[in-house]
């Protein structure tokens, strides 16, 4: 019996050994999903595809119950996940498996073919997918609790100060039009190919509760494709959340836990991402900025001044400045998010300017200095 399984390997997916601990697992996803998320690959239609791809992959590998049946039963995984009380093959057969082309007594060949021997014994006493007895649903909706993460840019300004976003994400959701299960009756008053119309199937063995008949869920009628998530049973849904506060302070790559806002009531993480600034470089809460001092108050001392988040300062420096000497500003780093009321350092690098274009009057006065200080000047 040949069955047109579209085998995907997810370790390979993940780009993760076999031997990959549930952690290496978790960091593979999460890398990939942000990579290919369609909200940073708007349009791009393999990348898509690969986030898919990589829900699935992690769909599976990151349970560790799945994991195991994917790792028994290989390139099968998808035909047995169908049949299993979690659904992780996400209605995949009705696309991947030909049902349809067993006839009554089919089904115990397909059975055997995926367990061998055991499909009567132990081994069926584990499946109770189609336990729903009004039979409404072919199969348990997929409902796979994901959390999602969401990448967030800011700047430091916004960083600084904290701020408010509103955004339109793109999170998978159970499809709602077929539940979850990937098939909708055809509408076409057709009887069920599998159980010819009864919406019972025989000789299950237990593997289908009730005897439902797992093609069309007992309601005798044809089924296809989910025309709304293509078989997936998962649609991507749009989701505004308004108003979400990222507090002054945050850290670059903080996460902001939204519960119950990711896939099927998972959390969703919004991951800010505070943008590289010109003017600024960060280490934890201090900052650290360029400021230039003229050479005149570089050499006798005075005030120079110096941008900071919190608008322009003065800063006095002495006679004798010189070129990277570093001025310690107090509070006026950042926020410190852990402690509140309390702010990192500015450290301000003195950047001694020369003026490009002389006055008659000044130049004879630098040639002046020149030559007390024996300095070596064109004439
Ligand atoms: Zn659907
Ligand atoms: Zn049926």
């Amino acid at each position: 019996m040949s069955m047109a399984i579209d085998y995907k390997d997810y370790y390979k997916i993940l780009g993760v050994p076999k031997t990959a601990t549930d952690k290496d697992i978790k960091a593979a996803y999460r890398k990939l999903a942000r990579q290919h998320h369609p909200d940073v690959n708007a349009g791009d239609k393999s990348a898509e595809d690969k986030f898919k791809d990589v829900g699935e992959a992690y769909d599976v590998l990151g349970d560790a119950d799945k994991r195991a049946k994917y790792d028994q039963f290989g390139d099968q995984w998808k035909a047995y996940g169908s049949g299993g009380p979690t659904g992780g093959g996400g209605g995949a057969y009705q696309g991947d498996v030909n049902f349809g082309g067993f006839g009554a007594g089919g089904i115990d060949d397909f059975l055997s073919s995926l367990f061998g021997g055991a499909a009567g014994g132990g081994a069926a006493g584990g499946f109770g997918g189609f336990s729903q007895p009004s039979g409404r649903t072919r199969q348990t909706p997929r409902q796979v609790r994901e959390d999602v993460e969401y990448p967030v840019e800011i700047s430091l300004e916004e960083a600084f100060a904290g701020t408010t976003k509103s955004f339109t994400l793109s999170v998978p959701d159970t499809c709602g039009r077929c539940g979850g299960s990937g098939a909708v009756s055809s509408g076409k008053n057709k009887p069920c190919s599998m159980c010819a119309g009864t919406g019972k199937v025989k000789g299950n063995r237990g593997l289908f509760a009730n005897n439902v008949c797992p093609q069309c869920g007992g309601t005798g009628q044809e089924v296809e494709v989910c025309p709304e998530c293509h078989g997936d049973g998962t649609v991507i849904k749009k989701r505004r959340l308004t108003d979400i506060k990222i507090p002054a302070g945050v850290p670059d790559g903080q996460r902001i836990r939204l519960a119950g806002q990711g896939a099927n009531g998972g959390d969703l993480y919004l991951k800010v991402i505070v943008r590289a600034h010109p003017q600024y470089e960060r280490q934890g809460i201090d900052l650290y900025t360029d400021f230039v001092v003229p050479y005149t108050v570089a050499a006798l001392g005075g005030e120079a001044p110096v941008e900071t988040l919190s608008g322009r300062k003065v800063l006095n420096v002495p006679a004798g400045t010189q070129t990277g000497q570093t001025f310690r500003m107090g509070g006026l780093g950042m926020p410190d998010i852990k402690k509140k009321g309390t702010s990192g350092v500015l450290f301000a690098r003195a950047k001694i300017s020369v003026p490009k274009e002389l006055s008659v009057r000044e130049r004879d006065l630098l040639t002046e200095l020149a030559k007390i200080r024996k300095d070596s000047v064109k004439a």
